[in-house]
């Protein structure tokens, strides 16, 4: 004993300083609001719609030049977002189950510089929404189902985000837990649960002093007031402005906002996109006829004055032509590719994944000479990233097989899919598609409102499934393509968004009058759209010819666009088949890897998961593998909880996330023990779905009610029966532990000191994530059971032993007074637990009395 105390990465619980400088800059400068009246009211109105979908207008009378934004949680996307390549993080789930503020400063700092590069001012993230049902769409954009790990990771990406002078948004702001019907649904929180959970994490957040939040799509009743987040009183003006004093900009969720007087009066202050919405020439109006103060207008012109000289925009000018990336300032403008942003991205993958089991399997020995075979859907096409606006182009995409090659040299790596999961065809091979002229890709033609051509035929690359921003006056377009293919049996699968008809070799396969608008960027459908599909085959050589007339998508601030997506799957073996060949590759092996995982089908913004299966026979495969005797390690590839079976009976099982581009690498350095693959989880592992608390997101009459209270995620765990499969905070790295002792120590700030001691007891080099968990003693039923109190890490060598500090917030022990709408510290005896998981907690005290009530 007697290593050197670790400090806790515990958030800081005081405001930091890194963001603004506060109070100062709020309201009652007399002469900065004459400053604002003085420009013209019209300039004023129109700097508080977006003036394109991302870029806002400048305002020159103030200086203010244009400013603009981009998603979003795994990278800066930028607004050409077709053109230039992004760092692409590991999903936030993976983030936060590093349980590392360290690391999170990190990629923070990297989002920062991204943004320069990208020329962006604000990157609408984090999502600090939190994981209330396995099933919610936008889980893995989420960090965790718990606000205080939620908040520990947040707080320093933003402030390092922010340090870099880039903006963060974080969203949505509230109640936004699930997908479905979300733009109407009415999220009913009581009002203890909505302070103590979902908005503690923005309450933190905003104190720290964030630049921005986005205000939700959906209803909210928070006990004071039921409205759209957008037009909600209560949450804007009077707790996020007014008690938290945040003095930032509200922007409105994209297409957001329903009402001009209504939402310009409850503390909105930017809508997005634009141009066009309900604001503009309405508000002007509205404030010319006295139903909006030219006080309120001023107030958020003022708001919007404090961003850009935050972000750098004062003087900037309004030349920057939106829709075309440009660096700014003195940056790398290979950082997606650079070796920092490479090491930084294959480190993240590798602490973030979580040993769920291990038989002693894991690591791999990277010197044998070995046979290791790969098998799996998600193998051979991994899936990196969720589907919605968190989207990014990744410059490149480690495979796990060619880093698993490079990481055991001495090893021969075989590689079989073991079927498809997918409901749909791949994206077809561009070069198989030719026009009915034999030109490589396929013929467009838009067609008015009358179905008169507006242009002659245009040729369009084979695999080019979006055509944005079409000619104002086309309301259709016709398609003709070809696919040539070879001898065998082939499908062809055809998606589009609208009404549309669509003809295979001459005959009709499917047709539609149903006009599609925004809600299909909204609900996510047009990113997997649907469509026929068919199976072809023939002895020889053979073409099939498509003609497809399509409608043109008007999305309002999302453009238009024809969707055209075309995919192929050539010459498909029948799954049975390729089990059963997956089962002869593991029967030839010292080792089975089997990568399992959802893939774009599965998760995405814009809606809810139906159930929390493995699509397709991804069980089927891995009982296959296991059975034939070979070691068999499990890697599961997604950002939201699967269920597994088999957990319990293979040789190991790591969770890889949605690991971003460099996740073949992280995964090859976790399996080979390079890197510790030492994630905890972030939420609950469930053995089956209907034993989670709250098991589905789907509004019922129009509302999600939000029942089960405060306790979310494990504390809903804790208060059933059902045991999960495995518990939050749960990860066995390659370590083992021992915890010694916990003790308190004296401190006169509020918070709760602890140091608690463990030692290394593993064979190897190893980081442990101290847990530490509060229960009150009199075990009052209207609060958990136990919650997370604070966390810390150390890295230590076999052998050696640390005292660790661990912080406990002095929030963490308050409950919001309904009645006197205050925080209040009950005065009831604490017991504090340590451990390794929220259910493995070997070590325990009372809290001594001295800490009792402050009687707050
Ligand atoms: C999403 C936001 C996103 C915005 C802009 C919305 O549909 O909910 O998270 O930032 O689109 O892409």
């Amino acid at each position: 004993m007697g290593t050197a105390t670790v400090a806790s990465e515990q958030p800081n619980p005081e405001p930091s300083a890194v963001v603004h400088d506060g109070q100062a800059v709020i309201g009652a400068d007399q002469e900065l609001r004459q400053r604002i009246r003085a420009v013209p009211l019209e300039s004023r109105v129109r700097l508080l719609t977006g003036a394109t979908p991302w870029a806002l207008h400048a305002l020159p009378e103030l200086n203010i030049g244009t400013m603009i934004v981009s998603d979003g949680p795994i990278g800066v996307r930028g607004v050409d977002e077709e053109l230039t390549s992004s760092a692409q993080l590991p999903n936030p789930s993976a983030l936060a189950a590093t349980w590392s503020p360290r690391l999170a400063a990190e990629l923070g700092a990297l989002v920062a510089r991204e943004a320069q590069r990208k020329n962006i001012d604000v990157v609408l993230a984090p999502v600090v929404n939190l994981q209330r049902t396995p099933v919610g769409g936008r889980h893995f954009e989420c960090l965790s189902e718990d606000p205080l790990l939620t908040t520990a990771i947040a707080s320093p990406y933003v402030a390092a985000m922010q340090r870099g002078g880039v903006g963060a948004c974080i969203k949505h702001f509230v109640g936004n837990e699930s997908e479905t019907d979300r733009t109407s649904y009415i999220a009913r929180i009581d009002e203890r649960t909505v302070r103590e959970v979902y908005l503690a994490p923005f309450e933190t957040l905003v104190r720290e002093g964030v630049w921005s939040v986005m205000a939700a799509y959906n209803r909210v009743d928070d006990g004071a007031e039921t409205n759209l987040a957008t037009e909600h009183t209560h949450l804007l003006t009077d707790v996020l402005k007014g008690e938290w004093g945040f003095d930032g900009v509200v922007v409105s969720d994209w297409l957001a906002t329903r009402s001009t007087v209504e939402s310009a009066n409850a503390g909105l202050d930017l809508v997005m996109p634009g141009p066009g919405g309900p604001w503009e020439q309405n508000l002007l109006d509205a404030v010319r006829d006295g139903r909006v103060s030219e006080d309120v207008i001023d107030e958020k012109v003022e708001r919007m004055l404090r961003l850009a000289e935050r972000v750098g925009a004062i003087g900037r000018g309004a030349s920057i032509p939106p829709g075309v990336d440009l660096p700014r300032g003195d940056v790398d403008p290979d950082t997606p590719v650079s070796d920092e942003t490479r090491a930084l991205l294959r480190d993240a993958v590798a602490r973030s994944m979580v040993v769920l089991r291990n038989d002693g399997v894991l690591p791999l020995d990277p010197t044998a000479s070995q046979r290791i075979a790969l098998i799996g859907p998600n193998a051979v096409d991994p899936f990196v990233q969720g589907g919605g606006s968190a989207f990014v182009h990744a410059p490149y995409e480690s495979r796990p097989v060619d880093a698993l090659r490079a990481a055991f040299p001495n090893a021969e790596v075989s590689l079989s899919r073991g079927g498809s999961a997918r409901a749909h065809a791949p994206g077809i091979d561009p070069s198989l598609v030719e026009t009915p002229d034999g030109e490589p890709g396929y013929e467009l033609t838009l067609l008015d409102s009358a179905s008169s051509p507006l242009n002659d035929p245009v040729v369009v690359p084979g695999d080019e499934a979006w055509n944005r921003h079409v000619d104002d006056r086309a309301r259709s377009a016709l398609v003709r393509a070809r696919v040539r293919l070879t001898a065998g049996t082939h499908r062809i699968d055809l998606g589009t968004c609208g009404a549309h008809s669509i003809r295979f070799n001459g005959q009709r396969v499917s047709q539609s009058e149903h006009l599609a608008g925004s809600e299909v960027i909204l609900n996510s459908s047009a990113n997997n759209p649907d469509g026929p599909a068919r199976m072809f085959s023939s002895d020889g050589p053979f073409t099939v010819s498509i003609e497809a007339r399509l409608q043109v998508v008007d999305a309002d601030g999302y453009g238009t666009f024809v969707r055209f997506a075309l995919r192929h799957e050539p010459d498909a073996l029948t799954l049975d088949q390729e089990i059963a060949d997956a089962v002869a590759a593991a029967e030839n092996s010292d080792v089975a890897v089997v990568i399992v995982g959802t893939n774009e089908e599965t998760e995405s913004e814009g809606w809810d998961r139906e159930n929390i299966d493995l699509p397709g026979r991804q069980d089927d495969l891995v009982r296959a593998v296991a059975a034939t005797g070979t070691p068999t390690v499990v890697v599961v590839n997604a950002g939201a909880p699967v269920v597994l079976p088999w957990i319990d009976e293979v040789s190991a099982v790591l969770w890889w996330w949605l690991p971003g581009q460099e996740g073949g690498n992280g995964l090859a350095d976790a399996l080979a023990g390079r890197t510790e693959p030492a994630g905890r989880l972030p939420w609950t592992l469930p053995a089956r779905l209907e034993d989670c608390p709250v098991p589905h997101a789907v509004p019922h009459d129009g509302s999600v009610d939000y029942v089960e209270g405060v306790h979310v995620g494990y504390r809903g765990w804790l208060a059933g029966d059902a045991a999960p499969a495995r518990e939050f905070g749960f990860g066995l790295g390659y370590g083992a532990w021992r915890y010694l002792d916990v003790r308190e120590v004296a401190a006169a700030d509020g918070n709760v000191h602890l140091e608690v001691d463990i030692e290394n007891v593993g064979q190897r080099e190893s980081t442990e994530t101290v847990q530490v968990y509060i229960e009150d003693a009199t075990g009052d039923p209207s609060r958990p059971l136990r919650w997370l109190g604070g966390f810390a890490q150390t890295q230590l060598a076999t052998g050696e032993s640390a005292t660790v500090e661990v912080v406990l917030p002095r929030r963490a022990f308050e409950i919001w007074d309904v009645e006197n709408s205050t925080w209040l510290r009950p005065a009831v005896p604490y017991r504090i637990r340590a451990g390794r998981s929220s259910a493995d907690l070997p070590l325990g005290l009372m809290l001594a009395s001295s800490h009792d009530p402050t009687q707050r």
